[in-house]
């Protein structure tokens, strides 16, 4: 193994310059060369590459988003793009990739390793949290912080005017933000893509409350929740069977993947990116690197893309209770 390169694919998230850092720190320490890729596939499709030393990531562990930028690429989902990456790697006797990105980006890896050969490891960073073989992806925990300290300025309003406030979240598929953020900034309901939790169920814990003498309530919903109602619609449901109360709507948005990066996430991507370098000089290719039980744990990636999460029950329940 000579030459590694690395890129970052997909949606950025806090927490990647951090593990480009550690990738590039530890091909130097063992004296490999590592090829930075910029804009994700799209750059190995170009031929977008920098060579990156020891210096060239200095001052980037404390900056959110990616040095090497990301993007997503049409013309890496087809043969002939794939054959153009592969083309301009072997030029520059690249054999091994490193792949810091979501799911898909782990999909697009596995292609390219099954139709020619080389050498790949994925390293999840992803503010949704969504992959098996992790109980956190880079950019997860940066994420749930951002989102509680907005929900805490929401809730200043909210007690003040006396309102409720819907607060819409990232997660399409996945209710990893709005359950931990919800509970963790003292949420009234959260809703989650993976169950329905019914807008009956709603209305009468917002009745519950007011009826007890809560005057302002949060209710945190991903993108994605199962009721199917974005949170517009949400707002027209509740005015409509709640006359009196005065709802509001708060879409976070992408302030939610930007950031200076936890404490969390800087060590979490500076274990991964060690020890995706050091599995590749192993050869062993074709993996994940996870955190399981604080211990770094390799997944097939096969397993990491299949593999399904379910949303956790005990914290669903935890919320339902603390939130009487
Ligand atoms: P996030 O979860 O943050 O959105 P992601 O890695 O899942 O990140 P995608 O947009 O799904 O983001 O994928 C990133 C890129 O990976 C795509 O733009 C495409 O170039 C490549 N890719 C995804 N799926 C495939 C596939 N089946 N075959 C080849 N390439 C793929």
């Amino acid at each position: 193994l000579k030459k590694i390169a690395v890129l970052t694919s997909g949606g950025d998230a806090p927490g990647m310059n951090a593990a480009i850092r550690a990738v590039v720190r530890t091909c130097v320490y063992h004296g490999i060369v590592c090829i930075g890729v910029r804009r994700g596939y799209k750059g190995m499709v170009d031929g977008d590459f920098v060579e990156m030393h020891a210096r060239s990531v200095n001052n980037i562990i404390n900056k959110g988003g990616t040095m090497l930028h990301s993007a997503r690429c049409k013309e890496f989902m087809t043969k002939e793009g794939r054959k153009q990456a592969f083309e301009n790697l072997s030029k520059e006797s690249v054999n091994a990739l490193i792949v810091i990105g979501g799911d898909g980006s782990f999909k697009g890896a596995l292609r390219f390793n099954a139709e020619f050969g080389i050498s790949v490891m994925g390293i999840p960073g992803t503010i949704d949290n969504d992959i098996y073989g992790t109980t956190h992806t880079i950019g997860y925990d940066t994420a749930l912080n951002t989102v509680v300290e907005a929900i805490d300025k929401i809730r200043d309003t909210a007690f003040s005017h006396d309102r409720l406030f819907f607060v819409e979240v990232m997660g399409r598929d996945a209710g990893y933000i709005a359950l931990n953020a919800g509970v963790g900034a003292g949420a009234e309901e959260i809703l989650v893509p993976e169950e329905n939790l019914g807008l009956d169920r709603l209305l009468e814990s917002l009745k519950r409350s007011r009826n007890s003498g809560k005057m302002s309530s949060i209710v945190v919903v991903a993108e994605g929740d199962k009721t199917g109602k974005s949170v517009f619609e949400l707002k027209e449901y509740v005015e409509q069977n709640m006359p009196d109360y005065d709802v509001r709507v708060s879409v976070l948005g992408h302030i939610q993947r930007g950031g200076t990066p936890s404490c969390f996430d800087r060590v979490l991507a500076s274990r991964m990116g060690v020890r995706a370098v050091e599995s590749l000089l192993e050869s062993r290719g074709g993996y994940m690197v996870g955190i399981l039980d604080d211990s770094m744990e390799l997944t097939p990636l096969e397993k990491a893309i299949k593999g399904h999460s379910s949303i956790n029950e005990d914290l669903l329940r935890v919320s339902d209770i603390i939130t009487v």
